[in-house]
């Protein structure tokens, strides 16, 4: 596994969990609002060995509740299986966390029937009409949809949630976002913040007016829409 970054403890990864976060490297995407831009090249290895990482969890996995492996996109790991294999081989008691753009389905499939993972949040980059452009590398929609419709199956713990940046989402994408997730699965809005790190400094979050004109309109047919701060 490449792992760009381990974070040792998060309280707001994992919900209502306390997690450490493991990073990993390379996304074949390039959102103009990726908060880890840094860490999304294929070919650049990784900085943190698993040895380091197996070290860490040998002296804290008793208080920790789970890990997160996020990214990049962990979906693109080629040895993710046997990695989190010899996360729950070594310490039982800690629950996995993956997230990810669900550019896998068949891996995705299969870690859910091996009961390798616990929780899955998945990110909809956007209504399905507009994903190449929210990506802006190729993406295969049929995986995306495979995706989504596993977890909506899956007996484990799902979220649903898109990072929403104006001018690149409007209501008619999230309302066609909702059709798809239905209501069965948290459904979280997490507005655009800038940072140092995210490509495109030009892009604008949505004001608090219209986000919640957007609530008021949506959530007594979603209940599963949640705003994420
Ligand atoms: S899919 Fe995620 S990690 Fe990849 S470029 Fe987009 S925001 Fe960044």
């Amino acid at each position: 596994m490449k792992i760009a970054g381990l974070q040792k403890v998060t309280l707001l990864d994992y919900p209502d969990k306390v997690a450490c976060i493991i990073f990993t490297q390379g996304c074949p995407f390039a959102c103009e609002y990726c908060h880890n831009a840094e860490i999304i090249d294929l070919d650049t290895p990784g900085t943190v060995s698993e040895e380091e990482l197996f070290a860490y969890l040998d002296l804290r996995a008793k208080i920790l509740d789970g890990i997160v492996i996020s990214g990049g996109e962990p979906l693109s790991q080629k040895d993710l299986k046997e990695f989190i294999q010899s996360i729950k081989k070594k310490y039982p008691n800690l629950l996995v966390k993956l997230d990810t753009t669900g550019l896998n389905s068949k891996l995705l499939q299969e870690l859910i029937d091996l009961r390798l993972i616990d929780y899955v949040a998945m990110d909809l980059k956007n209504s399905l009409t507009k994903y190449e452009l929210t990506l802006r590398h190729g993406v295969k929609l049929e995986e995306i949809k495979k995706s989504i419709e596993i977890l909506l199956a899956a007996p484990i713990e799902v979220e649903f949630r898109t990072t929403i940046v104006k001018g690149l989402h409007n209501e008619e994408d999230l309302r066609s976002i909702l059709e798809l997730v239905g209501t069965k699965r948290p459904y979280y809005l997490q507005n655009f913040k800038d940072s140092e790190s995210v490509p495109n400094h030009k892009l604008q979050s949505f004001t608090n007016v219209e986000l919640q004109t957007f609530m008021n309109k949506y959530s007594k047919q979603y209940p599963n829409l949640k705003i994420r701060a």
